[in-house]
């Protein structure tokens, strides 16, 4: 299940993102997110008939056997109030899951990337949430920014939380996270 924060957005630029992630949340469970190129309204169209592209090669050992691990629930602000179904993959090797997810997403934010950006941009340069928002979410997205800056980046960004957004986003690290 997915977190409870985002809105829907346009496409975004992706030199930010490398292939794949480490999942903070589970240290321990060796699930791994590999972000992929996937069209959230076609995955609601297909459900579990989209034609997930199988990765080359498991990103830990290199072992090129993965087996289907099935698929887990997610929601995103692009598929409204439908859940959609994110293919897994266990290597047989190493025991490492995959989770596939949609590349200009943050894990547990239903929100794109991009319109989290924007959102916080326009609050942080022109004093104002964009028309037709949702300023509970969008207030917590910007604690959990300056959180995460002055926590992650020091209190030198602390007024620079733009370029903060930014650096996070550079550093593969969800910038409206709760958790730090
Ligand atoms: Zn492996």
């Amino acid at each position: 299940m997915e977190g409870k924060d985002g809105r829907e957005g346009q496409g975004f630029g992706e030199p930010f993102f490398s292939f794949w992630q480490a999942q903070p949340a589970h240290p321990t469970n060796k699930v791994l997110i590999l972000f992929v190129e996937v069209c959230v309204k076609t995955l609601v169209k297909l459900g579990r008939a989209y034609p997930w592209e199988k990765p080359k090669q498991c990103p830990k050992c290199q072992s090129v056997r993965l087996w289907g691990h099935g698929y887990v629930e997610a929601y995103f602000d692009e598929a409204a109030s439908q859940s959609v179904l994110l293919k897994r993959y266990r290597c047989p090797e190493c025991g490492v899951v995959l989770r596939l997810r949609p590349k200009g997403y943050w894990q547990r934010i239903q929100a794109r990337i991009e319109t989290v950006r924007q959102n916080l941009l326009d609050r942080i340069e022109k004093g104002r949430w964009p028309p037709n928002s949702n300023p509970p979410r969008q207030r917590h997205w910007l604690r959990a920014l300056k959180r995460q800056v002055r926590m992650r980046l020091g209190m030198s960004y602390a007024e620079r939380l733009a370029e903060g957004f930014s650096e996070l986003l550079s550093l593969g690290v969800c910038a409206v996270s709760r958790a730090v």
